[in-house]
């Protein structure tokens, strides 16, 4: 099974991810946290990375389609996976379809988690007391809700159009909404 989680930030995607990929026994790619680790690792990527996250700005899009193209290769990525803030532009979208389309694999499903921006803030803040997240302050919390509207949220209509988009409602029980995506993946 290969998967695309879509939401704005703080809705739940790296948990939900979590719990779909112990569900289906898939690979779990978080483009986020692929780029916090190469920031601890102090690597090149890391460097530049940094620069644009901390302003709650996108990372640019070669970078990203470097390290998917990389992670999708690996043998632990044979078995399926989710993809968890990728792609987050347009452009990476493409970039994502010629790169499966290289390796003769399609994306199965899109699963769009939904939350009322302000609910999405006020658990940002809330988490960023003990995330250590650089960008988890108020204003940059703000920033990357307008990056996703602006630059992520057109990609919904994107695999609309295709037809494989399935929207779910992220507030909730953790549990509950789990339940959810399994069922509208079954
Ligand atoms: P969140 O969605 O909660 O803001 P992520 O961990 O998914 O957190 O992403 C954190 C930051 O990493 C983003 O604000 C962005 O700067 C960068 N990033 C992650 N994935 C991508 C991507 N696909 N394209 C560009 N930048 C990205």
């Amino acid at each position: 099974m290969k998967l695309i989680f879509l939401g704005p930030p703080g809705v739940g995607k790296g948990t939900q991810a979590n719990n779909i990929c112990k569900q289906f026994n898939i690979l779990h790619l978080s483009t986020g946290d692929i780029l916090r680790a190469e920031i601890d690792k102090g690597s090149e990527i890391g460097l530049k990375a940094k620069s644009f996250m901390d302003k709650g700005d996108l990372v640019p899009d070669n970078v990203l389609l470097d390290i998917v193209s990389n992670s999708l290769q690996k043998n632990d990525a044979q078995n399926g996976y989710l993809l968890d803030g990728f792609p987050r532009t347009i452009p990476q979208a493409d970039g994502l379809n010629r790169i499966m389309k290289n390796i003769n694999q399609s994306i199965d499903a899109v699963i769009s988690l939904i939350a009322d921006e302000n609910e999405l803030v006020k658990r940002l803040i809330n988490r960023s007391k003990e995330s250590g997240r650089s960008d988890d302050n108020p204003e940059i919390i703000r920033q990357r809700q307008k990056t996703y509207w602006k630059q992520t949220a057109p990609l919904l209509d994107y695999y609309k159009k295709i037809g494989i988009l399935k929207s779910i409602n992220g507030i909730g029980e953790i549990s509950e909404i789990t339940k959810k995506i399994i069922k509208a993946l079954m």
